[in-house]
């Protein structure tokens, strides 16, 4: 499914308690975005996701995401996570140029901020799954 450096991914797997602190973060950042790189790990074909990376001056800013995107990669970021203000998680085009460059599994949470408003992508900015643990 996905390429991880020389690994091969077949699911993703991202912790619930993450998933309800980028809720929270990206409630509490609006009107304006958040972002942030994943933090995770490869065991057994499986790209765990586990925690947030938070890069000085990526946060509460329009276009954050560029901003980081000048940051060197990380060694154990496997991607990323951003919101958008408004109900869209498409991936705009500068996200889409992120993606490309920046790890294998990107996250953009929109409006209302629920569960239901995530949306995963892979680095070809293709919608992605993943699994809720
Ligand atoms: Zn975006």
């Amino acid at each position: 499914m996905f390429g991880f450096g020389k690994k091969k991914i077949e699911y993703v797997q991202i912790d619930h308690e993450l998933l309800e602190e980028i809720m929270d973060i990206a409630k509490e950042s609006y009107p304006n975005e958040f972002s942030a790189m994943l933090q995770g790990k490869v065991e057994d074909n499986i790209l765990k996701i586990d925690g947030l990376i938070f890069l000085p001056g990526a946060a509460s800013e329009s276009g954050a995401v560029m901003e980081i995107f000048m940051m060197p990669m990380l060694s154990d970021a496997v991607g990323s996570v951003h919101s958008h203000p408004g109900y869209d998680a498409s991936p705009s085009t500068a996200d889409l140029q992120f993606f490309s460059k920046q790890g294998s599994f990107h996250i953009i949470i929109a409006q209302p901020y629920d569960l239901d408003s995530i949306r995963a992508y892979d680095t070809f900015g293709e919608p992605a799954e993943f699994e809720v643990v």
